[in-house]
């Protein structure tokens, strides 16, 4: 353990230094004679630093008495002013370097120790004040499966709203899923946040659970943010003279996490879409429930809250407390989840590897190599950050790499490749999510809706209804949502 510690350390040190090396040499080298102290942390090599012709000055409490460049009293303290300002900017540098790189607070501790000792930086001795740790009483609760910590939204916005001048009307899309935190066990954060939508896309936190999964009971992990919205939507939130009026306009949540915070059956269950009363039926062709090519009654706030479908709820939400729309607001419209990781990745990986069975062979590896090589031929323009990676990564593509296939240059590359029923199948949904994509083709809002129930009624014929899958019915319900929420 000593020898991975020191090394843990060693590197610790090493990347530090690289990091911020141009800043360390702008300090004065100093002459190791008579610097006979050793280093605090006993589990840190010396001999490096002390068998060295130059190490930084120990400078931590006093003037350095074996400095060589005769410099006057001034000159020291115009130097110490300068270690002090600079020592800021470097404790911000090795803050970002330590979280980027996940250092650990042990090595992190020994390494400010190494550098408060040979350096003339004035940095936190304890990593929690380096990296801005919060202490003091933080509000976290014991609740069933895990710990809640609610920071809380008022407070959130109080610190958005600090030099208000006018009131205001903020729309506010909250966000709430599960965050594996470690590849060995089951813990996860269940972090609820929430973004204004008309004045700033930058996430905000109203508290995080941390807990084994999922937390254990509903009431008590939503019930604090309930109890807050319930008041603040009907006053809104008193800012000295002013008024912040607020408007929760919808949760976005992946289909797991939405059917988790609604109460409701799973979203690939029998009765679990969201939007309508369809029943769906389990396939031993392709393993899961679809639902069938027909067109159900919609789901309403009225008959959620009425519980007319009995199968489809499974627990009373503390949502269900709030004065909300309890099917508008929300969206399965998500095009990370819907679209992008959604029908566009099924497609591709269908195509791939022949999930499709006999509707629609794999295709072979010759095509799979050449139209990987085709796509890496094309240059996107700068505007579109992520380059295209072939299809033998396709299990590692981003949802952005997704997204770029359906929007730019899925069109160009698939011609010729795909059969031409499929390929026109393709140019139906490209048309529909670029219709839906923009503000600018709301006219078109209705052609779209079209556009997406033909597709989902040719998938059933080129793929079978047995793939009619919870993502793919979903689609019917796309247009409806961008009209409600907009994009
Ligand atoms: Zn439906």
């Amino acid at each position: 353990m000593r020898g991975t510690q020191q090394e843990q350390i060693e590197l610790s040190a090493e990347g530090a230094c690289s990091a911020f090396g141009s800043k360390i040499s702008m300090f004065k080298i100093i002459d190791t004679v008579g610097d006979t102290q050793p280093p605090e942390i006993p589990s840190v090599s010396t001999e490096d630093h002390t068998s060295s012709s130059e190490v930084f000055e120990e400078s931590q409490n006093s003037k350095p008495d074996n400095c060589d460049d005769g410099g006057s009293s001034e000159d020291y303290d115009d130097f110490e002013a300068h270690a002090l300002y600079t020592s800021v900017d470097i404790a911000k540098d090795l803050r970002m370097w330590s979280l980027k790189h996940k250092i650990k607070h042990v090595a992190l501790k020994d390494l400010l120790g190494i550098l408060n000792k040979r350096t003339i930086l004035r940095l936190p001795k304890d990593p929690r004040s380096l990296l801005h740790t919060p202490s003091g009483d933080l509000h976290i609760t014991n609740i069933k499966g895990g710990q809640y910590w609610h920071y809380g939204f008022e407070v959130c916005i109080r610190d958005f709203f600090h030099d208000v001048k006018d009131d205001e009307e903020i729309y506010i899309k909250i966000n709430i899923d599960g965050l594996p935190i470690f590849n060995s066990s089951k813990n996860e954060f269940w972090p609820i946040i929430f973004t204004i939508e008309n004045l700033n896309p930058k996430p905000m936190i109203i508290g995080i659970y941390y807990g084994k999964g999922k937390p254990q009971d509903l009431g008590e992990f939503l019930s604090p943010l309930v109890a807050e919205f319930n008041t603040i939507l009907k006053q809104g939130i008193k800012i000295g003279d002013y008024t912040i009026g607020v408007t929760l306009k919808c949760f976005v949540c992946d289909s797991p996490a939405r059917s988790f915070i609604k109460g409701v059956a799973n979203f690939n269950s029998q009765h679990g879409c969201h939007k309508c009363s369809i029943e769906g039926e389990y396939s031993h062709l392709s393993h899961t429930n679809y639902y069938p090519n027909k067109i159900y009654p919609k789901r309403t706030n009225d008959t959620f809250r009425n519980k007319e479908d009995e199968y489809h709820h499974k627990i009373d939400s503390p949502l269900l407390k709030l004065p909300i729309n309890m099917i508008d607001a929300f969206p399965v419209a998500d095009s990370l989840h819907l679209i992008d990781l959604g029908i566009v990745k099924r497609l591709l990986t269908g195509w791939r590897d022949g999930y499709f069975k006999n509707k629609m062979l794999k295709w072979p590896s010759k095509t799979t190599e050449e139209l990987s090589s085709k796509m890496q031929s094309i240059k996107l323009p700068k505007e579109l950050h992520r380059n295209i990676r072939g299809l033998d990564c396709l299990s590692f593509w981003k949802a952005l790499e997704y997204r770029n296939f359906i929007l730019y240059y899925g069109i160009v590359v698939l011609k010729g490749v795909l059969r031409i029923d499929v390929y026109e199948h393709f140019l139906i949904l490209f048309c529909a999510v670029t219709i839906c994509s923009t503000d600018n083709y709301k006219r078109f809002y209705d052609a779209a809706t079209k556009l997406l129930n033909h597709f989902v009624h040719q998938y059933c014929k080129i793929y079978g209804e047995h793939y009619l899958t919870s993502n793919v019915h979903n689609l019917i319900h796309l247009t409806e949502d961008v009209i409600n929420l907009g994009i």
